[in-house]
């Protein structure tokens, strides 16, 4: 049966804190909060179950999303049509970047920012991650282009940034010469 995760609006204080490492294994009720996260986020990709359960569409949650302030992210790619990628990653580190830049064209969305918010965000255009899966096993992960804009804002989420907080107030949109546009 699919349950709909409950996410926190960008009101609630707790989103802004620094959430803290796991520094013992992720338990058994968080990994199936996990996996409706990955339902969550998949069914929100297919449209014929976003309407059905009137969902709004995202690729990524962070834990702070869900009332849970400890470093852990869950990302749900569409590689392809009707075909996902998962990710799933405890304690996420980007250990390196690309000098590169780039900006989601149309701007970046949070399932818990509930306006529109208008602005390029500038990312790496790709970086690698390193953390642990959910058995606690190393993991190592290279992204480029839209997912590595996913693991950026994520990532941000355990720090307690929110997408908006990178756009340039003065100047909150780039040229093609300034930065990548994707
Ligand atoms: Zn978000």
């Amino acid at each position: 049966m699919f349950k709909k995760v409950t996410i926190l609006d960008e009101k609630e204080k707790s989103l802004r804190k620094k959430s803290v490492p796991f520094d013992s294994p992720v338990t058994k009720e968080e990994k199936e909060l996990v996996e409706q996260m990955i339902k969550h986020l998949t069914y929100s990709q297919i449209e014929e179950y976003e309407k059905k359960y009137n969902l709004r569409p995202g690729m990524g949650l962070a834990f702070p999303q869900v009332g849970i302030n400890k470093r852990l992210i869950v990302i749900v790619d569409e590689y392809q049509k009707g075909k996902f990628d998962t990710y799933v990653v405890v304690n996420p580190k980007i250990i390196s970047h690309s000098e590169e830049m780039i900006a989601a064209d149309l701007g970046e969305g949070c399932l818990s920012v509930n306006r529109e918010v208008e602005g390029h965000v500038p990312r790496f255009a790709r970086v690698t991650i390193t953390g642990l899966d959910l058995d606690g096993n190393p993991i190592k992960i290279r992204a480029r282009e839209e997912l590595s804009i996913a693991f950026q804002h994520e990532i941000d989420h355990l720090d307690g940034i929110l997408f908006y907080d990178r756009i340039n107030k003065k100047k909150p949109f780039y040229n093609e010469n300034e930065i990548r546009l994707i």
